[in-house]
């Protein structure tokens, strides 16, 4: 049936006649049915993909790409006056995620369906997502993000579990989200949550009683911990979700024929980070309390559990006080205590031990001592844990590491957000790409074909012009779709750098002042949502937030340069900026980013990256070669070497680079003392010449000086040209369904 039949039986009108409302609420009914019809339960072993965070993003289009169906919709559509592009923008984005570790959970469905692999989600069904950001008086502020609505992709399932929480007994209930492949079988997300939520106890922005958990057990992601009850109330949440998923993935496995001895040949379970650790001592606990004996229980659950590391900042490093555990979860604390005990008759080494000499349980020495395999999310990641921070662990378990390079969905990535190019391509090489992302190598022939390179050129102006009105329309922001557009978008952490960029923008505002214009207009842009309870990172948003008042009210300045902070930073603003964007700037301290999945999306879009040699921006380096990427800024060695011998000192950068001291002295100087706050202002710049512990200043001569030849470069329209088809040529490495095919081959072995 065609979408305009659909809709026409629904509600008795012509498509033309009725509201976007109603034309996307027919639409996602549709897509709905149309999924549910490639479901096919298919395979005797199924991985469960475990996460406390999924950010999908808006599903519609994607879905309507992935049954096949978006361009015969677009035009029945357009047929009827209807714009699919507007009516996608009815849908609320659920954001059930922070960032990167939640947009890969998001990729990693997508690319799991895709590859007609048998493999669910397993997650918690947050009422409001992470925070919607605005900004008042150049400060972040934090507002619930509502997103379900009485028509949505939830499916409210008959399956509930009990969880015991000490005392208290709540019934979970599953919600799932049907999750599409590209012309393949659909998979299911299955989100938790517990009927007794309400939303009324919200106050004040985002703050509500914490103590009331049948009230508030799954209405944040990641309520504010900075307090006790924030942090308890984060164990009530991992809890809730891997006992309700255990639950689930026994009662599944029993229904396919397992009698849970032979456990690891009906299920794999691949941890996300820690937060979903405890489903371990939960497996475990229901094992025995089913019969089986403790001695098997372990060695079964540590045959079914992988883990995906996906950082090395210590702060992110999960530990939780015994105490808490003994008032939210007593029942996991004997076999916690046993896990810790095995591993203490084995290895004496304190540092192996699973609950330290403060009675804390780290999360992440479970994963790696009962679980199969522990995986980095990026090849220097991973070499930094085997040679580093989990240096012993590597040692004594060398077979269970390994690295997955992330990846990234091409479907939402490109062929959704970036028609224009995906469509170019086609034209060029034909459809293969879509199913073979290596195939986009066949781009590298026309590097030196005049027409594909103007071609090329041409669609990332219409995209600038897109990204012009929307955000206009949107934002009310002006951007000149004839400037260079220069973007970091990602979430807001010192180890991200935003400060050095913006340390670039108070330095090129001085110059510009000083009369010393560049060739062509800049438009220096971000976006970035900062933890509620982060000082810094909100100061730096304050920082970025003047500059943008001060530097584009300045009529010497604004012709040459804009800065612009986007508001509400999110999976569907990303796919608008992205496929404008001329300059990725991908610029954290060299060992701190585990992968990055932003700096592949650039990439794949025709983005040159700016970068220095972290994450995967070193296997983009290697892909493109030198020429094709800019490089800068001290490799991971040397950074490690400063923390270990705790020998950089900021000042001293400060007091040998007039540039620097220049720049950073602004930060308190009349000029943005008069649009901003003297608190954040002289907060952030005692930071940086006390502390500066990512090392801004180490890095800001080189960078600077990167930054300005990729300007230059930019001016031979013709070798610019060329670098961006070089990146789209090699970024089908970074597709999900190669990093998915890995996982697939190594840890969990579906047929
Ligand atoms: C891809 C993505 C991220 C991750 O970006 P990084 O630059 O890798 O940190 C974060 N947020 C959103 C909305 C994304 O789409």
């Amino acid at each position: 049936m065609s979408a305009a039949e659909y809709i026409k039986n629904k509600y008795g009108k012509n498509p033309a006649d009725c509201t976007d409302r109603e034309v996307y609420e027919a639409l996602l009914a549709m897509t709905q049915e149309l999924a549910r019809q490639k479901e096919t339960g298919q395979g005797k072993k199924k991985l469960y993909y475990i996460s406390a965070e999924f950010l999908m993003g808006k599903l519609l289009s994607n879905n309507l790409i992935n049954l096949g169906l978006y361009r015969q919709v677009k035009e029945e559509l357009a047929a009827c006056g209807k714009d699919l592009s507007r009516i996608e923008e009815q849908e609320p984005e659920p954001s059930l995620g922070n960032g990167g570790l939640g947009r890969l959970a998001a990729c990693f469905l997508d690319s799991i369906a895709t590859l007609g692999l048998n493999g669910d989600g397993i997650g918690l069904n947050y009422h409001f997502g992470l925070f919607r950001q605005v900004f008042e008086d150049h400060l972040q502020k934090e507002l619930p993000n509502p997103w379900m609505e009485k028509v949505s992709w939830l499916e409210r399932r008959e399956v509930s579990y009990p969880v015991r929480f000490g005392g208290l007994t709540v019934h979970s209930r599953m919600y799932d989200v049907a999750v599409t492949g590209y012309e393949n079988r659909t998979n299911r997300l299955h989100l938790f949550d517990i009927e007794t939520v309400d939303e009324g106890i919200v106050k004040d922005g985002i703050s509500f009683d914490k103590e009331d958990i049948r009230r508030n057990l799954t209405l944040f992601l990641y309520p504010d911990d900075s307090d006790e009850n924030g942090r308890l109330l984060r164990i009530f949440q991992q809890y809730f979700m891997v006992s309700s998923g255990a639950q689930l993935i026994l009662d599944e496995c029993a229904a396919r024929g397992c009698t849970l001895h032979d456990l690891p040949d009906y299920a794999v379970i691949q941890i996300n980070d820690t937060h979903p650790t405890m489903v371990i001592p939960e497996l475990i606990r229901l094992l025995t309390e089913r019969g089986i004996d403790m001695d098997e229980a372990i060695d079964i659950v540590t045959r079914t559990c992988a883990y995906t590391n996906h950082t090395i900042l210590a702060e992110a490093l999960e530990t939780w006080p015994m105490e808490y555990l003994k008032k939210v979860v007593p029942q996991l604390v004997p076999i916690i205590e046993i896990l810790d005990d095995r591993v203490r008759r084995r290895y004496p080494d304190p540092d192996l031990a699973i609950i330290d000499g403060q009675d804390r349980v780290h999360m992440a020495h479970i994963d790696i001592h009962y679980g199969f395999s522990v995986n980095g999310v990026a090849y220097l990641h991973t070499e930094i844990l085997k040679n580093n921070e989990l240096h012993k662990f590597y040692q004594i378990y060398p077979e269970k590491f390994n690295n997955k390079t992330n990846g990234i969905t091409f479907r939402r990535w490109l062929m959704h957000c970036n028609p224009l190019l995906a469509d170019w391509i086609t034209s060029r090489i034909g459809e293969g790409w879509k199913k073979d992302a290596g195939e986009l190598e066949k781009l590298a022939a026309l590097t030196e074909d005049e027409s594909a390179l103007s071609q090329v050129q041409d669609i990332k102006h219409q995209n600038k012009k897109l990204l012009k009105e929307y955000l206009r329309r949107t934002q009310g922001i002006e951007i000149d779709d004839h400037s260079i557009l220069d973007i970091q978008i990602k979430r807001l952490h010192e180890y991200k750098r935003q400060q050095m960029n913006a340390l670039y923008v108070i330095d090129k505002y001085l110059e510009i002042k000083g009369g010393k214009k560049p060739s062509r207009p800049i438009t220096i842009l971000f976006g970035a949502k900062a933890a509620p309870a982060y000082v810094i990172a909100k100061d730096i948003i304050h920082l970025i937030l003047c500059l943008q008042e001060l530097v584009n009210h300045d009529p010497d300045v604004s012709p040459w340069l804009k800065v612009i902070m986007v508001e509400n930073y999110n999976v569907t603003l990303a796919e608008k900026l992205i496929p404008a964007c001329d300059i990725s700037e991908q610029i954290s301290l060299a060992s701190k980013e585990a992968s990055g999945t932003g700096n592949m999306k650039f990439m794949l879009n025709g983005a040159v990256t700016l970068g220095t040699m972290d994450g995967a921006n070193v296997e983009i380096a290697q892909l493109v070669g030198r020429d094709n990427i800019y490089i800068f800024g001290k490799d991971s060695e040397t950074v490690i070497g400063h923390y270990a011998r705790a020998d950089y000192h900021s000042r001293s950068y400060y007091e040998q680079n007039p540039d620097i001291r220049r720049a950073v002295d602004f930060l308190v100087g009349p000029e943005l003392m008069a649009i901003g706050h003297r608190e954040n202002l002289e907060r952030l710049y005692r930071e940086l010449l006390n502390k500066d512990w990512f090392m801004t200043l180490l890095d800001y001569e080189d960078y600077k000086k990167t930054k300005e030849q990729a300007y230059r470069d930019f001016e031979d329209r013709q070798s610019w040209m060329k670098k961006m088809l070089v990146n789209i040529s090699k970024a089908g490495y970074f597709s999900s369904d190669r990093t998915i095919e890995e996982y697939n081959r190594d840890i969990w072995k579906l047929s």
